[in-house]
């Protein structure tokens, strides 16, 4: 079991992502507002954190930038989840510090291989394309 932060601003997603991740033993916890997801981190210590890339006030590619440049959450894998990716979108994403990212809508098998690739410390993450 592993706990796992998800910063989302649709609910729809939110919904889908808590209950996949519940169905695999993990224990989410999802913060709506990107303004209070570093504060969020820093009290759930999540193993992994999950952020949408569109978001309202701050954006996932500053958020992944604040947990990288964080003491205590600097070495939390973080998995992007965006609905417009080009090979721009990609760089960008990997540049800020995201082990990974899964493009919207979600393969759920996608979803789930990048969570258990990125939960496996010794394993390489699961390849992009
Ligand atoms: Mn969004």
């Amino acid at each position: 079991m592993a706990r796992i932060l998800i910063v989302e601003d649709n609910a729809l997603n939110i919904k889908l992502f808590c209950d996949l991740l519940a169905a695999h033993g993990h224990e989410p916890q999802a913060v709506t507002d990107s303004r209070q997801a570093l504060e969020a981190a820093r009290d759930f210590s999540p193993d992994l954190v999950i952020t949408d890339i569109q978001l309202p006030h701050v954006s996932g590619l500053d958020l992944i930038r604040m947990v990288r440049d964080d003491d205590k959450l600097r070495e939390v894998p973080i998995m992007a989840v965006t609905a417009y990716a080009t090979a721009g979108d990609e760089e960008r994403i990997r540049g800020a510090g995201a082990e990974s990212y899964v493009t919207k809508p979600i393969s759920v098998a996608r979803f789930v291989a990048e969570v258990d690739a990125l939960l496996a410390p010794k394993k390489a993450p699961v390849e992009a394309h």
